[in-house]
């Protein structure tokens, strides 16, 4: 096409709304001014103990988004999710499932270390939370998977345990949601891995055979 009438064309195109729908940005873009927002973050006080903010890894297209409890000392020193022991196991399921682990999402409730590895606090989750809301907006995962009991009341809006929540299907805001068990616990109870590996395996045939729709209201 000749220069002026590439010109005219883009012109058209502009005014119809065309550039805006090519320059949208991504949620790649959009994650990762999330991820810097994250990492100067003071909305909780645990910006003050840790080193720094643990944001996310893998594929921000993924049909499928882990969401773990909060860093460790490996997390928290390296500045990326599941990279500590817990992480290295997470990986093995990950793999098992016949995934690799940069085709998943994975993610925290809390994007900073509690002290010592302690359990996250209320007012934690409450600050962190819209965090998780828009990287689970953007990311938009057919199918979501909760590591232990705090991402999975944190996102269920309950405070039950894993024996009743886990390896059944619930739904976060219409998402098809299986909760299972943290793999820093599977690493502290081997006995429970078939469990877990059960949990597991409804992700995969969910993901082979298409996930569970969501109750309807009749
Ligand atoms: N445990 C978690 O819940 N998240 C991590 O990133 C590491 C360990």
């Amino acid at each position: 096409m000749r220069p002026e009438r590439l010109r005219k064309r883009l012109e058209l195109e502009k005014m119809m709304g065309v550039d805006a729908l090519f320059k949208a940005p991504g949620p790649s873009a959009e994650l990762r001014k999330i991820e810097e927002e994250v990492k100067r973050c003071t909305r909780c006080p645990l910006h003050e103990s840790r080193t720094q903010g643990v944001f996310a890894r893998g594929d921000p297209n993924a049909d499928l988004m882990f969401v773990g409890e909060a860093p460790g000392r490996e997390e928290d020193a390296q500045g990326i999710p599941f990279v500590g022991p817990a992480g290295k196991l997470l990986d093995r399921m990950i793999f098992a499932m016949g995934l690799g682990r940069e085709e998943v999402y994975i993610t925290n409730i809390l994007k900073s270390r509690p002290p010592n590895n302690r359990d996250p606090r209320a007012n934690e989750v409450e600050a962190c939370f819209p965090y998780l809301e828009r990287q689970i907006e953007l990311v938009r995962p057919k199918i979501i998977c909760t590591l232990g009991r705090p991402a999975s009341n944190a996102l269920l809006d309950t405070n039950r345990s894993m024996g009743d929540l886990r390896g059944k299907w619930h739904f976060y805001n219409g998402i098809p949601l299986l909760p299972t068990y943290h793999p820093a616990y599977l690493l502290r109870s081997p006995g429970q891995k078939a469990r877990g590996w059960h949990d597991l395996r409804l992700i995969v045939i969910a993901l082979a055979e298409g996930p569970p729709e969501p109750p309807g209201l009749f």
